[in-house]
């Protein structure tokens, strides 16, 4: 192919090509990465209607974004063949390569032949494996390692799973640049002339849940008492709606659901077993849960048991000891409810706990804080090459058990997805790992990578 990419004013900006077969996600993972912005070039001079190509922002830093799609007018015949004529010319000029496939698919010829191809090139490449949807996704993205190409990203387009994490591999990827102006202020923010873009886009989404009486209202009007930058009222959206958004310094903040929380039984039995069913429906929306208690009360089964939903829903917990006013020992108070949780919720070792009053208002500042520190533990990721080493450790330290009389045999790990992190491990009959063996690694996982209180999925591959 001998088109040539015109001189425009982002020519000296770090490139990524998005590259694959046709249907893989491309044009909607360039959408995504673009976002609304994708406007403000579209009429640039020089920029062909068939060649999509951007100016956006990557973790602060201003990268080119072409997308190869639609590119494949009078190439050859083989698939193979149109994909390289499509994209020869933008990866020939790539800092790096994001190389899509299909996960639900699988790994075919055409991506194999274009694998090899691209291997030649010598440009960075990122395999991103799309349409990984749900946990099944991720262990089917895993396939894609086979392309010899690094380890595969495992990403939704579609349902913006996993955009933080490329959003960070791009930034970490390519070379140094022109990065952006100063960040823009709060008001600029909310006149809507820049979004965040070092997480997904859209608002973190929390959700207040617990028992009857915790005080999850109570906290909810402080929240929005307090916050005096509340967006509302945005059409339909009111203090009693399903949703209410709230700015601290990081950005928006959406409460979901908080009219389940107000939702009261009449009769004490069917209060407890809303008190969980509500938390279902809110958790689901949400990304962080504040699971509020009543400190005077101690930890309750109940709470126990809306936590162990958190943690199966993956999702990250914030623990809120409310009514602290009314608390006599405090000390004695934090320790026990402390000890309950670490005993009865091992899954979330680590759990962040703050201790307020809704009431008063006092120590309610240090919640948010938390909340966005939990959020981005959730969405941490390990490289796979300290995550080996660590792994290579924590191995000779404890080899893995005999099975049946034979010793388990395990290759290597890595980090598939975040939130929650989620990590595959590769041998020889790994299913027949002991749960204690497992217990040994996530533990020394949240230790090693400083992972407290997120949820952490280990999932086990192996060859028979
Ligand atoms: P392109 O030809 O590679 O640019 O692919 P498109 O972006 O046009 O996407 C092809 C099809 O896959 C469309 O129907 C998309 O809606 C769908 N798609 C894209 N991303 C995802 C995803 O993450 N999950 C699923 N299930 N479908 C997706
Ligand atoms: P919800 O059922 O979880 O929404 O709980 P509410 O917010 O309705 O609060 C239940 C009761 O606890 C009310 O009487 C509140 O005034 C009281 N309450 C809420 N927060 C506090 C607090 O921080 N300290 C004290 N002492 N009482 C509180």
């Amino acid at each position: 192919m001998t088109s040539s990419f015109p001189s425009d004013p982002g020519h000296d900006l770090p490139v990524v090509v998005i590259a694959g077969r046709p249907n893989v996600g491309k044009s909607t993972i360039f959408n995504r990465l673009v976002g609304r912005r994708q406007a403000l070039v579209a009429d640039t001079p020089g920029v062909t209607r068939d060649r999509k190509e951007s100016e956006t922002t990557v973790r602060g830093r201003r990268i080119r974004l072409i997308d190869t799609a639609g590119l494949e007018e009078a190439a050859p015949d083989t698939l193979f063949g149109r994909m390289r004529a499509s994209s020869e010319s933008a990866v020939a000029m790539a800092d790096l390569v994001l190389f899509c496939i299909d996960a639900r698919a699988g790994i075919t010829p055409a991506d194999e032949h274009f694998a090899a191809w691209l291997r030649r090139q010598g440009r960075p490449v990122l395999v991103l494996a799309n349409k990984a949807e749900g946990r099944q996704g991720a262990a089917a993205a895993m396939e894609a390692f086979s392309l010899g190409l690094g380890a595969p990203l495992a990403i939704s387009a579609e349902h913006g799973e996993g955009l933080a994490d490329l959003m960070g591999e791009i930034a970490d990827r390519i070379p140094d640049g022109p990065t952006q102006p100063r960040r823009p202020s709060r008001r600029e923010r909310a006149e809507g002339e820049e979004e965040d873009d070092t997480r997904p886009p859209g608002p973190l989404r929390l959700a207040i849940v617990g028992r009857p009486n915790a005080g999850k209202s109570t906290l909810l009007n402080r929240l929005l008492g307090e916050e005096r930058m509340i967006t509302g009222p945005e059409p339909g959206l009111t203090r009693d709606s399903v949703s209410v958004m709230l700015h601290d310094d990081e950005g928006p903040i959406q409460l979901v659901d908080t009219a389940g929380l107000r939702r009261k039984a009449r009769i004490d039995e069917t209060l407890e077993k809303m008190s969980v069913s509500a938390s279902i429906e809110a958790l689901k929306m949400a990304e962080v849960v504040i699971l509020a208690l009543d400190a005077t009360l101690g930890v309750h089964e109940q709470d126990l048991q809306i936590a162990r939903l958190i943690e199966r829903e993956g999702r990250c917990c914030v623990l809120a000891l409310n009514k602290w006013d009314a608390v006599e020992d405090r000390n004695a108070t934090r320790q026990a409810i402390r000890d309950r949780i670490e005993t009865s919720l091992s899954q979330m070792k680590g759990i962040p706990v703050v201790a307020f009053s809704a009431l008063t208002g006092a120590g309610v500042n240090k919640l948010l804080p938390t909340v966005r520190h939990a959020y981005e533990v959730w969405n941490r990721r390990v490289p796979t090459g300290e995550l080996n080493r660590w792994f290579e450790m924590m191995v000779s330290r404890h080899p893995p058990p005999l099975v049946q009389g034979r010793r388990l045999k395990l290759r290597y790990i890595t980090q598939a997805k975040s939130r929650p992190p989620t990590f595959i491990l590769f041998g020889t009959r790994t299913e027949q790992m002991p749960e204690d063996y497992q217990r040994y690694l996530v533990n020394g996982l949240r230790e090693a990578f400083d992972l407290p209180g997120t949820p952490i999925r280990l999932l086990l591959r192996g060859s028979q």
